[in-house]
């Protein structure tokens, strides 16, 4: 099973992943974790990446391509869950010409989606622990006590790119280059649309049925 979860920031999706992940036993892929993941074995395609990461540039698509292509040949025969992968039309239609030549396909695109004044609201509301990294929401999630982490008991803190201001942004850049996917998720007849309103176990059992009703298709077909 080949599973792509995205949607704009803010919606739950690195939540969501890593639930759908462990409750089907799917192998959970970023990009940014294949990156880092390369850097560290300091292969030949590592060392490129470094350098781009290094200088705080993007990585170019052909790079992260070849990653992606190796990463899905080493791992055929395991189901997996991309997140925050592919991010634009480019990169979903590199991702199904990979798959095409392993005879694999995506089986499920999801977008989880929410209302703007929602993502701003859940955004703008975003503490993280500075020592521990744990997140919280004050809106979804919110810690025990007021304004300390349950773990360490460390103040919360704010991140710099939490502002309105940055969120509009991002949510433009979202419309402008991910969006575009869904009309070519639609054609591949692939694309599953999931409001992200909710407590996390809700929107888990929203995209569960999903998968088991594919599953369950699949199985009859076969
Ligand atoms: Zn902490």
């Amino acid at each position: 099973m080949r599973i792509i979860l995205f949607g704009p920031p803010g919606v739950g999706k690195g939540t969501q992943a890593q639930l759908l992940a462990s409750k089907y036993n799917m192998l959970r892929l970023s990009s940014g974790d294949l990156l880092r993941e390369e850097v560290s074995l300091n292969s030949q395609v590592g060392r490129k990446v470094e350098q781009y990461l290094r200088k705080g540039h993007l990585v170019p698509d052909d790079i992260i391509f070849e990653i992606v292509d190796n990463m899905l040949i080493e791992n055929q025969d395991n189901d997996i869950l991309f997140d925050g992968f592919p991010r634009n039309l480019a990169q979903a239609r590199n991702l199904e010409k990979s798959l095409a030549q392993l005879d694999q396909t995506v089986d499920i695109a999801f977008e989880m989606y929410l209302d703007e004044n929602e993502i701003i609201k859940r955004l703008m509301n975003r503490r993280y622990c500075p020592k521990c990294g744990r997140i919280y929401n004050y809106v979804t999630n919110p810690p025990t006590n007021d304004g300390v982490c349950d773990f360490d008991k460390q103040k919360l803190t704010k991140r710099d790119d939490d502002t309105e201001e940055v969120i509009k942004q991002r949510l433009k850049i979202y419309e402008t280059e991910t969006r575009p996917m869904i009309s070519y998720y639609e054609t591949l007849n692939v694309y599953r649309e999931v409001h992200a309103q909710g407590t996390q176990e809700e929107v888990l059992t929203t995209i569960s049925e999903i998968v088991d009703d594919y599953l369950t298709s699949k199985s009859r077909s076969n």
